[in-house]
């Protein structure tokens, strides 16, 4: 039996319920024992671990003890959901003054202590392995889980939303409809949701930071703008689920 434990850090859950329901299948619970989860039982500490589950952004030096704590008690960390791989969509504050933005949200500011911006686990600890989404999707992590009993991997295609689009034979809602879609930048796992139902991607699986570069990136901020978006509102909807993945390609540095 594999021993796993659930970190949970800024998010807005989504992703552990994708994981409650990835434990759900009989498979699972017959492979996995969650010896540690925060948000499920009252335990203090994380005991040695197979699989580390880490949700959401390291936002307070406090997380990144959590984070750090985990990665020497588990033999194998998963980041999981966009929040974890990216920072997710609390990077939306990046560039605003984070005590305005404190006292948007809260009747007593004061005894919010978090960081301007809200950091990526991989900025802080090693990560093993990616599942980004917001949330995730919940088969994707079964996935994940069934190979590693196996003792393997998922096989990863680094390929985009447009992939899936057109392997489902979606019309594009781009040149039918005119409508912005960021699905050629973002990375694949949901199917082409947006497009399904004829909308367009924003983009929460994360930009495919690997495979752009600075200039191609303001060839398509450019086709966001020719559609119709202000250049501020297409940036934030470019860096809306991570800053930082938006900053490292126009900065041209390596992740
Ligand atoms: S990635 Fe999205 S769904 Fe998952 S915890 Fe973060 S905000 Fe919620
Ligand atoms: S609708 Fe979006 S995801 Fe689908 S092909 Fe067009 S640009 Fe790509
Ligand atoms: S189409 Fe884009 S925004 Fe919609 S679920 Fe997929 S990655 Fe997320």
């Amino acid at each position: 039996m594999y021993k796993v434990g659930v970190v949970k850090l800024t998010s807005c859950s989504g992703c552990i319920c994708e994981i409650a329901y990835a434990f759900a299948f009989d498979d699972i619970l017959s492979n996995y024992n969650i010896t540690y989860a925060t948000i499920l039982a009252d335990v203090e500490e994380m005991g040695d671990v197979d699989v580390a589950l880490i949700e959401g952004s390291v936002s307070s030096k406090h997380h990144e003890e959590l984070v750090k704590a985990a990665r020497a008690k588990a033999k194998f960390v998963v980041a999981v959901g966009t929040c974890a791989v990216l920072g997710g969509i609390q990077s939306l504050r990046e560039g605003s003054d984070i005590n305005t933005v404190k006292k948007a949200v809260y009747p007593n500011p004061e005894y919010i202590d978090v960081y301007d911006v809200p950091k990526p686990v991989a900025d802080v600890i090693n990560v093993d392995f990616a599942l980004p989404g917001c949330p995730i999707n919940g088969d994707a992590l079964a996935l994940f889980l069934r190979k590693y009993a196996l003792g393997g991997l998922p096989v990863a295609f680094y390929e985009s939303v447009c992939a899936a689009c057109k392997r489902k034979g979606l019309e594009c809602v781009v040149v039918s409809k005119g409508i912005p879609c960021l699905g050629p930048v973002t990375n694949a796992g949901c199917g082409a949701l947006c497009p399904s139902f004829g909308r367009g991607c924003y983009g929460c699986y994360g930009l495919k930071y690997f495979d752009l570069n600075k200039e191609k990136l303001e060839t398509f901020t450019n086709r966001l703008i020719e559609l119709g978006m202000g250049r501020d509102d297409a940036v934030a909807l470019l860096k809306g689920y991570g800053f930082k993945s938006y900053s490292t390609i126009v900065k041209g540095e390596k992740r």
